[in-house]
């Protein structure tokens, strides 16, 4: 039995990656009576904006990393662009570091990611390793397809669908693979929490549906609207890859559902997800404290959805400094949850916020997020 008595603060908590996701977890740690410190290069970061304390500086300077680690009884990060060199220096040290530095860096290069999954027969789409980029190549795999940059690649960057050989042009020039291009029914996600004991907990399936423009997920619906089966594979998938990468803290397991009614993996992240927001709302124990709760070797909370929830990303449109319009009629809509992040400045398609509207009738709560996207605006005072 585990020593039970605790002082406060209970821990101190260390965070990489001051944006919206550290900022959720730094508010969820602070409720449960941790300290919260932040590393992020710009001052006053939404994270930074919460937390006890902010430190000024690089994800890749390893004296920030050092200083920050030093100061915390464990550390994570909200981000995966973070040099896991020196956080790897840093845990061989004896530092407490979750999830691991060495899953981080299998997860920061896409192609890796996807081995480590194959060597253990999770499904994922057929892909291939870009070793000569000749148009031979491509058209031997067989177009449509879909080219993805090994490392670097985020909300869609990195990654371009090429139809013919006449879209080769628009092929990635970095080191990267090449997938077939399913034709998917739905993208569907699955949060999983994994604890210090090994202990895992899944949330319920939910939909991912894209803003065609940036490909970037704009509404998720919860839960999923699939078949008892699909349901139960999804997880039982989300579940195995998360043990698999013997991944401690919250993981986003991004999926899709084929037309045949396959559930492949697309992509993992390390960390809270964006399609897993609604839990603040809509579940007993968000994703946020669940992550501090894995990560601080605590038992996990429960993962039960409460009623049915949307949500849906308020991304930026122009450039400058925010300009919030209907924000009054948006909040009038019964049920509607509102969460601004606090970023200074605003860019086209940057996430700037996000609504949950909790309706106990998932088809009214969808209705109710979509006229928030029509009328709800954050634009940019530049234009
Ligand atoms: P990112 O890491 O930038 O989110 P993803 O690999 O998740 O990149 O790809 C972004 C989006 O592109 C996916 O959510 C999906 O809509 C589309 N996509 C990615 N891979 C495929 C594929 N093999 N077939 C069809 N669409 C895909």
């Amino acid at each position: 039995m585990k020593q039970d008595i605790f002082y406060y603060p209970l821990m101190k908590i260390g965070i990489i990656g001051g944006g919206q996701l550290g900022k959720m977890m730094t508010q969820q740690a602070k409720k449960m009576g941790f300290y919260v410190t932040v590393l992020d290069p710009t001052p006053g970061s939404p994270a930074g904006q919460v937390a006890d304390k902010q430190i000024v500086g690089d994800f890749y300077n390893e004296q920030k990393l050092r200083e920050l680690v030093n100061e915390s009884d464990v550390t994570t990060y909200d981000i995966e662009h973070i040099n896991t060199e020196a956080l790897k220096q840093l845990e061989n040290e004896g530092h407490h570091i979750l999830p691991s530095p060495r899953l981080l860096e299998i997860i920061q290069d896409k192609l890796k990611q996807k081995e480590a999954l194959t060597k253990k027969k999770i499904p994922v789409p057929r892909y291939e390793k870009v070793e000569t980029p000749d148009p031979a190549f491509f058209e031997k795999f067989g177009f449509p397809l879909v080219q993805k940059a090994r490392k670097g690649g985020y909300d869609g960057r990195g990654v371009v669908v090429l139809r013919n050989k006449a879209n080769l042009e628009n092929a990635i020039k970095a080191e990267s693979f090449i997938e077939e291009f399913v034709d998917f029914e739905k993208e569907l996600a699955v949060i999983v929490a994994r604890n210090t004991a090994g202990e895992t907990r899944c949330y319920p399936v939910v939909e991912m549906v894209f803003d065609e423009r940036a490909n970037i997920c704009d509404l998720v619906i919860a839960p999923a609207r699939i078949t008892k089966e699909v349901e139960e594979q999804a997880k039982e998938i989300a579940v195995n890859c998360v043990e698999i990468l013997d991944g401690v803290g919250v993981f986003g397991v991004e999926l899709f559902l084929t037309r045949e009614g396959q559930v492949l993996v697309n992509e993992i992240a390390p960390r809270p997800h964006n399609s897993g927001h609604y839990t603040i709302e809509a579940c007993v124990t968000c994703q946020f404290e669940q992550h501090i709760r894995a990560i601080s070797g605590l038992p996990l909370g429960s993962t039960k959805l409460l009623t049915p929830a949307a949500m849906i990303n308020l991304l930026g449109e122009g450039s400058g400094k925010p300009v919030i319009e209907k924000l009054r009629q948006i909040l009038s809509i019964p049920g509607l949850s509102f969460h601004l992040y606090g970023k200074s400045t605003t860019k086209p398609f940057r996430k700037m916020g996000h609504v949950t509207i909790v309706d106990e009738n998932l088809e009214r709560a969808i209705e109710k997020a979509e006229k928030v996207k029509k009328t709800f605006k954050i634009k940019g005072m530049t234009g």
